[in-house]
């Protein structure tokens, strides 16, 4: 089977000579222009839908009024996660409420513990 995903090493084999060299000079120099296209793209990325749901793994389709995104986490670390209805995103809500309790539960184990050692 052919390996579809591409890394960041297939992206630099795509780029010619002259395109090589300019991105090495900006490099060279503190790389601000790459960091400025990459700012750039990663904020019209976080703008899209991503191709497939996070649930049910089916392409969205680009027209569909039932597509849904959620951003999760920290402004500098945020996570996107797209659904192809309201059925997946429910799922997928579900879902993190569980591991979210699941973990509450933990951290008052592990507080319950502490507690019980130091009694
Ligand atoms: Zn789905």
């Amino acid at each position: 089977m052919a390996n579809t995903s591409n890394t960041y090493e297939d992206l630099i084999d795509t780029l010619n000579y002259q395109e090589l060299m300019r991105l090495k000079t900006d490099i060279d120099s503190g790389g601000m222009n790459t960091k400025r296209l990459m700012e750039e793209k990663i904020k019209r990325r976080l703008r899209e839908h991503e191709k497939s749901c996070a649930t049910c793994s089916n392409f969205l389709n680009f027209y569909g009024q039932s597509n849904y995104t959620l951003l999760l986490g920290p402004d500098d670390a945020k996570k996107k996660a797209s659904f192809c209805g309201i059925d997946c995103l429910e799922y997928f809500i579900i879902k993190m409420k569980e591991a979210s309790s699941s973990k509450a539960a933990e951290k008052i184990d592990t507080q319950s513990d502490s507690i019980n050692r130091n009694v």
